[in-house]
């Protein structure tokens, strides 16, 4: 015999029920748990204040690497990112095929950045490249990776390290003090200020190091930065690659500049829909920008270090790339000789007569066809992985990133998986 059902029960089944109805008509509405004012901790609050280790500014592809870095290593780590989620370029900009992690058949760079790369492409049911053969060209063994599953991915493992982010937000104003540096940063609805003892700039284009007085390099003429899309067939995130438009002139320095390119690249996507009349079918909220600054850093890595494969004595990661140059016509990429794997120095991710900053991704302090090269995800990553490590030392040890020394920054990052260089 069936017990009477209570109004509650009968609640459950309606619901039940009607998920099962929408799923069958194919519409499946999901959802989080509530999130209010008493699961964000002080949603109503204007001014907040965070005293951490280690602040890392910038969550894109370099930067959310430093970040679980500093993070795992026991530094108390704070993301503060402009935009809405982890990965930068790698995930923002559509560029979802990482390189290289590896050169002349065996891997050259793992770590945080790969464990994430890799996660990103098991779960996705993809295909790794076999690092064992040398590819016929450099690009065959980029790895074709899901940028909305790196996203979430890179946010959990942000969590699982303790690391806090802070979304939507960017640096007003550093100013220094007895233990390190406060950092006032602005977002809709939110003042912040965030004291800490070492600041990784993660911004691609070095934008603490700029505030701070430190000196940068630019070219008069960039190369172009490019918007991704698809038009015909529909995206297939992790799959295929997206189409990519030339955005000449792409300028990253100010939200005025970065607004002109995007509205640029968008313009001419939506003449290409009309002239080739086919569906758009993907794209990407922001221009992804090639090149912007460099810091003038206590090293400057030039293209002839690069392409000899130099292997610094302060060497904290390999890099693999050919020299990568766009031009207004297109590139032709220089492949390394056969053999020669490149090496980044610590003391290029140290703005010159720094303290407590140190940087870490394409803004490396390295020559124009240097940086050509360098740019590339995999080496933002072991660079972003250094620089985590060498921040949460210099601030357990109350010293500055340059005084730690090199084979206690080897030894944390060989503990967290990455491979050093020599
Ligand atoms: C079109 C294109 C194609 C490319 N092709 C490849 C490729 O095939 N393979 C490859 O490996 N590499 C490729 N690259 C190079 C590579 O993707 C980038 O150089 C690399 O991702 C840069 O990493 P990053 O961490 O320095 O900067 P980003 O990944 O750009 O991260 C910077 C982050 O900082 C945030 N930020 C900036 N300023 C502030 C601020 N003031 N406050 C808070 N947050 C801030 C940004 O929102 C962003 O999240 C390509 C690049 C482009 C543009």
């Amino acid at each position: 015999m069936s017990s009477p059902k209570s109004s509650e029960t009968d609640r459950r089944d309606f619901l039940q029920q009607s998920v099962i109805g929408t799923a069958a008509a194919g519409l499946t509405i999901a959802s989080t748990s509530h999130v209010n004012a008493e699961t964000v901790a002080d949603a109503a609050k204007v001014e907040i204040t965070n005293d951490v280790d280690v602040l890392v500014v910038g969550g894109g592809t370099a930067g959310h690497v430093a970040a679980i870095q500093a993070g795992r290593a026991g530094a108390k780590t704070m993301i503060v990112e402009r935009n809405a989620q982890l990965g930068g370029t790698t995930t923002t900009g559509g560029v979802s095929f990482p390189g290289l992690f590896d050169a002349w058949g065996k891997q050259v760079i793992a770590g945080i950045g790969w464990e994430l790369v890799k996660e990103a492409v098991e779960l996705d049911g993809g295909t790794l490249p076999n690092f064992a053969k040398v590819p016929q060209k450099h690009f065959h063994n980029q790895v074709f990776t899901n940028q909305f599953l790196y996203a979430l991915l890179a946010e959990e493992k942000c969590a699982q390290a303790g690391v806090e982010i802070a979304y939507y937000e960017f640096p007003q104003s550093v100013s220094k003090t007895e233990r390190g540096w406060a950092v006032d940063c602005v977002g809709f609805g939110t003042r912040r200020r965030v004291n800490c003892k070492q600041i990784i700039d993660c911004t691609g284009g070095a934008e603490v190091v700029e505030m701070l007085g430190f000196a940068r390099l630019r070219e008069e003429e960039r190369q172009p930065g490019s918007y991704l899309f698809r038009m015909g067939q529909g995206h297939q995130p992790g799959r295929i690659r997206l189409h990519r438009l030339y955005v000449h002139g792409a300028d990253s320095t100010n939200s005025r500049t970065v607004t002109l390119a995007n509205m640029t690249g968008r313009k001419s996507i939506l003449a290409r829909v009309r002239e080739k009349k086919q569906r758009l079918t993907h794209l990407q909220p922001e221009t992804g920008f090639r090149e912007s600054y460099r810091i003038q850093g206590e090293t400057l890595i030039t293209v002839n270090d690069y392409t000899s494969g130099r292997v610094f004595d302060d060497a904290i990661s390999f890099a693999f790339y050919p020299v990568d140059l766009h031009t207004k016509t297109g590139v032709r990429p220089k492949p390394l000789k056969r053999g020669k794997v490149p090496t980044i120095p610590l003391g290029a991710l140290i703005p010159k007569g720094s303290r407590n900053i140190i940087v870490a991704g394409r803004c490396v302090s390295s020559d124009r066809l240097a940086n050509s090269g360098l740019r590339v995800q995999a080496s933002c990553m072991g660079m972003g992985q250094a620089a985590g490590v060498a921040a949460a030392l210099a601030a357990a040890r109350g010293s500055t990133p340059l005084e730690v020394s090199l084979a206690d920054i080897h030894g944390v990052l060989k503990e967290h998986g990455q491979i050093i260089p020599g």
